[in-house]
């Protein structure tokens, strides 16, 4: 996917931008999504997952770091590590065969487990400025290859 930059000013555009995004995305790809406590990382996550097909309820996996939904074109991996204590709860959820899997992953607060991303994935930023509204987001998309 090209980088970009992508404005949105209710949590409608943030889902509908997550479902475009969903509609697209290749099997294997590993998405990060990135972004303080309430700007819409979950809003946008359950965009891309209408985007893949599933029609169940797609919520926060707060306790429980992963929910697998297999109803959608592919596997739909999502990790919400916001509560991770020690990164080896990741290898016992088995996380390198949704990684390196033929799903789609998407990670919530990725920055928290920093040092197992694979080597390629597509970093998705997302940010206030209360300058510019209470429902304002600045979004950014990135490709981000590591090693
Ligand atoms: P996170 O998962 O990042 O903690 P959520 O997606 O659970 O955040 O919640 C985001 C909240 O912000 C929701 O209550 C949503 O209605 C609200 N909101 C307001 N404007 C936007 C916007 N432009 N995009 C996404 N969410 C928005
Ligand atoms: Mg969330």
């Amino acid at each position: 996917m090209e980088d970009k930059l992508i404005e949105t000013n209710s949590p409608e555009e943030t889902f509908e931008l997550g479902r475009q995004i969903g509609q697209e995305a290749a099997a294997g790809t590993v998405f990060t999504l990135i972004g303080d406590l309430g700007t819409g990382k979950t809003v946008f996550t359950q965009g891309l997952a209408q985007g893949l097909g599933i029609t169940e309820p797609v919520n926060s996996p707060t306790f429980t770091i992963l929910q697998v939904y297999e109803e959608g074109r592919c596997p739909f991996y999502h990790f919400d590590v916001y509560r991770i204590g020690d990164i080896s709860e990741m290898d016992e959820i088995g996380y390198e065969d949704c990684f390196y899997g033929d799903g789609v992953c998407l990670i919530e607060w990725a920055d928290l487990i920093e040092e197992i991303l694979p080597e390629h994935f597509t970093e998705i930023t997302i940010s206030k400025d209360l300058k510019k509204g209470f429902d304002y987001r600045k979004i950014q998309i990135k490709e981000r290859y590591l090693g």
